[in-house]
């Protein structure tokens, strides 16, 4: 990055400007994309900048990892080929046989499918509980295998708010990490590396590409040593970001603070409106008044971001039928795309956990709020809510 002066550029410069340097040989503003598997040294051992070989290192890859550490407030920024890779990439770095997860019981399905169906077969235990039950966090960290812990704020999808400051200190007392997947509320919204968090992971797929177009992950953090082994995996087990995956990541990347402000704005209108109506039973946003975590998330986050889950008075019934009846919310998994999603996750997102401590109540539809104009947004879920 170029030299700035004086005061650390905001949020949005980082993300625009960090890893972004013009390039030197025609002056292009926005820097090469690099396809090139491999590169010639000048000379036997004479690297050019450090490159050698694609799953070692690429020019565009590092452009999104200096990038992704700029705006999370790392020193160490590692991009993956999805965000359950870097997830991967992290336990495999970080513990060992024997070691075991203590996590939220919301936390992602897929997240927890990885760590109790994957590694669980590799010795790597796990312990779901409720995160806001900080003496029981506490008693579990005590033991001695418990090496890390797993924290998702707010959660998917049921919205839970959880202390990231508190947790860190609780983890640190005991000997653990914390790790913090930061999916949900991007950098732009809540920094859990300066609120004491080891590690940060996201799924790049969601906010940070922010068009749907680009599956990825990353893993932030500041210690060298953790990074060390992070940097290992990803060269020795080559879960990497393509190059073309990585410009788009890059690109999106650019425009996140600005689309975050749009995101939460039309979730807190599509909240506000879903409270009022009839025919449901429960709105889950933090930015709501009444919400358990309405307080903490004031606290620990910039607004309360763009997704919305809800749930219905007509029970499952009444959920399937408004997930299929709405035009501009789609009908798709994901979420974080500038385009509006709706989802059941009871059998889309989260059937993996169906029966599991994690299952999610049936009549549940989460909503991912997209940055189009928010009266066709309501009033899209007003007729669909009419039909019922
Ligand atoms: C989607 C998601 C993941 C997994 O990321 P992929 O890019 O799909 O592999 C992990 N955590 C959260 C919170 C997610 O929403």
């Amino acid at each position: 990055m170029a030299a700035h002066h004086g005061k650390e550029p905001g949020f949005s410069t980082h993300a625009i400007h960090t890893g972004q340097d013009i390039d030197q040989v025609y002056g292009a503003v926005v820097p090469p994309l690099h396809f090139s598997t491999t590169y010639a040294p000048d000379g036997i051992g004479n690297l050019r900048n450090g490159y050698d070989y694609g799953r070692a290192g690429n020019p565009t890859r590092t452009a999104l990892q200096q990038q992704l550490a700029a705006v999370e407030g790392g020193a160490h920024a590692f991009s993956f080929s999805s965000g359950l890779a870097a997830e991967d990439a992290v336990i495999r770095g970080l513990m060992r046989p024997g070691q075991r997860i203590v996590m939220g019981n919301d936390a992602y399905g897929g997240s927890y499918r990885l760590i109790s169906r994957i590694h669980g077969d590799w010795g790597i235990a796990n312990t779901p509980l409720d995160l806001n039950d900080h003496e029981r966090v506490a008693a579990e960290l005590e033991a001695e295998d418990a090496t890390l812990l797993w924290v998702e704020t707010p959660s998917n999808p049921l919205m839970t708010v959880v202390d990231i400051a508190a947790l860190a200190e609780i983890a640190h007392a005991n000997g653990a990490l914390l790790l913090v997947d930061n999916t949900f509320a991007t950098p732009y919204l809540q920094q859990p590396l300066a609120l004491g968090a080891d590690v940060v992971v996201h799924s790049t797929t969601k906010y940070i590409g922010g068009h749907s177009d680009v599956v990825g992950g990353a893993v932030v953090l500041s210690d060298d040593d953790l990074a060390q082994k992070v940097a290992f995996q990803q060269f020795a087990v080559g879960a990497v970001s393509g190059p073309l995956d990585a410009y788009l990541t890059t690109r999106g990347l650019k425009t996140l603070g600005v689309r975050m402000d749009r995101h939460a704005t039309n979730a807190a209108a599509v909240a506000e409106f879903l409270a009022g109506h009839s025919a449901v039973e429960r709105v889950l946003y933090p930015g709501l008044p009444d919400h358990p975590g309405h307080e903490l998330a004031k606290k620990q986050m910039r607004n309360f971001g763009g997704m919305v889950s809800m749930q219905l008075k007509g029970g499952e019934p009444a959920a399937r039928k408004v997930a299929e009846a709405t035009q501009w919310f789609i009908l798709a998994e994901s979420l974080g795309g500038v385009e509006s999603l709706m989802n059941y996750p009871h059998e889309m997102t989260h059937a993996s956990v169906r029966g599991t401590e994690l299952a999610v109540p049936e009549n549940l539809l989460r909503l991912s709020v997209g940055i189009e104009d928010v009266e066709d947004l309501i009033e899209d879920l007003d007729q669909a809510l009419a039909g019922l």
